[in-house]
């Protein structure tokens, strides 16, 4: 069976709840499409106003970010039973803004990984090499490991099901988009990944998206490759793109 494409924004920390809500309310008409999962990945704060501007829309909201731990003392941080309890489907789990400037490793992400499940969230898997790890050649190595330890316990039932953003760190935020045959290649190479960790149907059946200054102009030519099911969208989710991005054929 095709896997349907899923394009996610990712707002990162932009956007006030009233600044959310217009947005929201620009953008829906632009993104309106039965041929994508479109999901917008919003601040914490901006969670409930913007399920409540989505409503009715083809727009699902996501988390940005979510703790391991079910409740107790841990200050600042968003437990899987809020986002479930309002109705968030998904999140964003190990982006690279979060293992460069919150000390997030393939560990504590294997941990959200796990948690997201257990409620029936399903988590945006990142990962991503640098600039230099390219250069020396390991980006492979590198993608394949955070990738094996995210997935540690997850069961084949539950990872064909996830979505995995590949997210090359020297891409994002630059206006570097990798080319479509970095990105295809790579795309490729995690989804032989899931096949030796589970099997072939599994392989199949898991999303995988290519996130790094992805905007209309690339979108296209991103989205046809065989091993690229969407992508993870930063800066142009905050503008009248997103819907070009969106509905890029
Ligand atoms: C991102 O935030 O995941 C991202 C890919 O950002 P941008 O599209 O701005 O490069």
């Amino acid at each position: 069976m095709a896997r349907k494409k899923i394009i996610a924004g990712n707002w990162k920390m932009n956007m006030t709840p009233s600044e959310a809500v217009e947005l929201i309310n620009t953008l829906k008409p632009l993104v309106e499409t039965d041929e994508a999962d479109v999901v917008f990945c919003v601040p914490a704060i901006d969670i409930i106003p913007a399920l409540e501007a989505a409503k009715g829309s083809n727009i699902q909201i996501g988390a940005e970010n979510m703790y391991f731990e079910e409740k107790g003392a841990y200050t600042g941080e968003i437990s899987p039973a809020m986002l479930t309890d309002v109705g968030v489907k998904y999140v964003i789990i190990g982006h690279s803004e979060r293992r460069e400037y919150f000390a997030e490793t393939n560990e504590t992400v294997n941990k959200k990984v796990l948690k997201a499940f257990e409620h029936g969230i399903t988590p945006i898997v990142c990962c991503g090499e640098t600039l230099t790890q390219r250069e020396q050649g390991v980006t492979m190595d590198f993608i394949r490991q955070q990738v094996k330890i995210a997935f540690l316990g997850v069961t084949a039932e539950q990872a064909k099901t996830a979505v995995i953003a590949y997210e090359p760190i020297w891409a994002i935020g630059t206006g570097k988009t990798a080319t479509t045959e970095q990105a295809q290649e790579v795309c490729g190479g995690i989804r032989k990944c899931i096949a030796e960790i589970y099997d072939e149907a599994t392989a199949e059946a898991i999303r995988i998206q290519y996130g790094g200054s992805v905007n209309a102009k690339t979108a296209p030519e991103l989205f046809v490759q065989p091993d690229i099911d969407g992508g993870l969208v930063g800066g142009a989710a905050l503008k009248p793109d997103f819907g070009k991005i969106v509905n890029w054929k």
